[in-house]
């Protein structure tokens, strides 16, 4: 008899994985592993967020709450998409969950049957796939193009699109890529969307980290039309440096708003009581922390470009938004992983491989990282590159 189901067996685990565990065997072995492995902000939550989770806690909020979150929270996160991001979601069609990453799996499994097809622009997050594959449904993927800034097109989308295809996933400003598409991109492939009534999951995570000209757009707010089928994805873990309190949100049409709200009272429930308050307190509170470790991540961001774009055999498109760089080993001819692992055992330089996204032929390199570690990384990342 077989224990595990079949979609669940037929799952790929993180390929991340490996060099992380060796990485961290290495240090443990006392090396010094520069790593550019970095998910999330290497700064701690602000404190006066930490001071109202600590004050909902002491002020007993350490029960239930109701299933998609308190109600303060949920108005001010409608308040929030209404004022910055022009998007008219009621506070009934916003949902509190464990982290954007359940928030995407929840909409994800409240959309999609067994033989769905989910249109997924790579490279892509590792977890888009995985979760469509769980509950059935199928990645069909669109390589983008880096002349493109790593964009779908309009005429990428539609000529992926079947009788199957119920949802396509944008992620702007993307992980691994730093793409951040314009509003005017947004639009047009909302006008796909809307001529097959195609569902938009747009995962806005790292909404707030975007560097220079570029700006944040949100698909939603093309019209209220297209916002009817459009779930708005995003979180507290990036802006606010708070992964480790697991909170985000969906915004969507209302029967999905409702079929989440379902979903999560009979898997997780709530969101933790006072994790809830800390939320909103990043909402409600001063905001020039965020300011500031955007404008440090910038400082990073310009450093690695100049230093990647003088590496021969290389190259790099300059990132617009979140705090990776992928970078194009295509010419070095040796995919990824294999170029994982020598980095590391050669150089102790610790990246992902860009297999973990839907392209064997890159690497992603992490800037929430100190700039001496980032100096050296880069320092040990060119000889490698120079002598390969
Ligand atoms: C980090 C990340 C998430 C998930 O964030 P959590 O709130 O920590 O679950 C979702 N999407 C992308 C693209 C991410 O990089």
């Amino acid at each position: 008899m077989e224990f595990v189901a079949e979609t669940i067996a037929d799952l790929t685990p993180s390929v991340t994985l490996s060099i992380t565990s060796e990485a961290k065997r290495l240090r443990e072995e006392g090396v010094n592993v520069c790593s550019f492995g970095a998910g999330e902000p290497d700064y701690d939550t602000p404190q006066h967020i930490k001071n109202a989770a600590i004050e909902a806690l002491q002020g007993g909020e350490t029960k239930y709450t109701a299933v998609s979150g308190v109600m303060p929270l949920r108005k001010l996160i409608s308040k929030k998409l209404r004022e910055e991001n022009h998007c008219n979601y009621e506070p009934e069609q916003i949902s509190v969950n464990c982290g954007a990453k359940h928030s995407v799996f929840n909409a994800i499994m409240a959309c999609c049957d067994a033989g769905d097809e989910v249109i997924i622009p790579a490279p892509y997050w590792t977890s888009y796939p995985e979760m469509v594959r769980a509950v059935g449904a199928e990645p069909v993927f669109v390589e983008t193009k880096k002349e493109n800034g790593w964009k779908i097109t309009a005429e990428e989308f539609d000529a992926a699109m079947s009788g199957a295809t119920k949802m396509i996933i944008i992620n702007s400003p993307n992980n691994p890529t730093g793409a951040v598409y314009t509003r005017e991109e947004l639009e047009k492939l909302a006008a796909v969307a809307q001529s097959e009534d195609i569902l938009i999951l747009s995962d806005e995570i790292y909404e707030k980290i975007v560097y220079g000209e570029a700006e944040h757009a949100s698909i939603a707010s093309v019209s209220p039309e297209v916002r009817d089928l459009t779930i708005t994805i995003n979180g507290f873990s990036k802006a606010y440096a708070m992964t480790g309190w697991r909170i985000g949100y969906t915004a969507a049409p209302e029967p999905i708003a409702k079929a989440i709200d379902t979903l999560q009272s009979h898997s997780t429930s709530n969101v933790c009581s006072f994790a809830q308050y800390g939320a909103i307190a990043a909402l409600t509170g001063d905001q020039t922390e965020v300011e500031d470790m955007v404008a440090e991540y910038d400082i990073r961001r310009q450093y690695m470009l100049g230093r990647l774009e003088a590496i021969p055999n290389v190259s790099v498109v300059e990132p617009q938004g979140a705090f990776y760089f992928l970078v194009d080993i295509e010419k070095m001819g040796i995919k990824s992983v294999n170029f994982a692992e020598k980095l590391l055992s050669h150089e102790k330089v610790a990246a992902v491989p860009g297999a973990a996204f839907g392209h064997d032929f890159s690497i992603r390199l992490s800037y929430a990282t100190s700039l001496p570690v980032i100096k050296d990384g880069l320092d040990r990342f060119e000889a490698f590159c120079r002598k390969h």
